[in-house]
């Protein structure tokens, strides 16, 4: 039989590219913890609150933070 059921993956909040484990194979999780922390290990980086993949975000050369890159238009 089938059965529905709910996963979570990372999205990058300005490209929308989901983060997968290429490696394994996984493009969701069961629980959004493991979700993020696949991300955070793959250069994925969490700035204010938002998560962003290893192409959307830029180091800040005044503060040498990591800081999202412009919005795309
Ligand atoms: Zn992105």
């Amino acid at each position: 039989m089938f059965k529905q059921v709910k996963m979570w993956q990372v999205q990058c909040d300005r490209c929308g590219r989901g983060c997968i484990d290429d490696y394994m194979g996984i493009v969701a999780w069961t629980d959004k913890d493991s979700a993020e922390q696949v991300a955070l290990d793959s250069e994925w980086r969490k700035i204010d609150g938002k998560l962003y993949c290893p192409d959307c975000y830029e180091i800040d050369d005044d503060t040498d933070e990591y800081r999202p890159k412009p919005p795309i238009r």
